[in-house]
């Protein structure tokens, strides 16, 4: 709990971003204080069971910013989940909606090996909208997903629904 709330005190509040009635948690402040992002990491990387991770994947853009020195931290690879039209075919691809808009998620076929145990990893659950739409990749490539890990959950937008049945780790959470 001490540990969460010193990182969280570095995660900025940016209210009506990037619309109106949005409160926007801003990161970069975290990720650029060496020993607040090691901690982070850190406790990411604690919270997984010792060899019981294969690989971990992560969100555009954020997820990558956290789930690549977590693979590294685990010994373990990444593979990223891309915005639509930025990987070379053949590619998996899913629609869903966004606390604000649409979007797609693509990964690259056969970069997630059957079988696998995998952690997907993103800085903030919001509606839970991009973390089913990553847990339906990676399913449908038949790789398990062991964990899904964020940063910060924001409780009032009920993402944790979303993601019924697969287990969730945050950081810490906002009501
Ligand atoms: P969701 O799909 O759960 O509604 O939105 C989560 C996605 O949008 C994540 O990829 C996350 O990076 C981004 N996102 C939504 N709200 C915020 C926010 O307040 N701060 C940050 N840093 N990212 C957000």
């Amino acid at each position: 709990p001490g540990r969460a709330a010193a990182l969280a005190q570095l995660v900025r509040d940016v209210p009506d971003y990037p619309q109106p009635g949005v409160m926007f948690r801003d990161i970069t402040g975290l990720l650029a204080d060496g020993p607040a992002f090691a901690d982070l990491v850190g406790a990411f990387a604690a919270a997984q069971e010792p060899g019981a991770v294969d690989l971990v994947v992560g969100m555009e853009a954020r997820g990558f910013l956290l789930g690549a020195p977590l693979a590294v931290a685990l010994g373990v690879g990444f593979v990223p989940l891309r915005k639509a039209g930025k990987l070379p075919a053949p590619t998996e691809r899913v629609a869903y909606d966004l606390e604000y808009g649409t979007a797609e998620l693509e990964v690259r076929t056969g970069s997630i090996p059957a079988g696998a145990r995998v952690v997907v990893v993103d800085d903030v659950l919001a509606t839970g909208g991009t973390a089913a739409a990553a847990v339906e990749l990676v399913e449908r490539c038949g790789a398990q997903v062991v964990d899904v890990q964020f940063l910060l959950e924001l409780d009032a937008l009920g993402g944790r629904a979303r993601l019924a049945g697969r287990p969730l780790t945050s950081l810490w959470a906002v009501p």
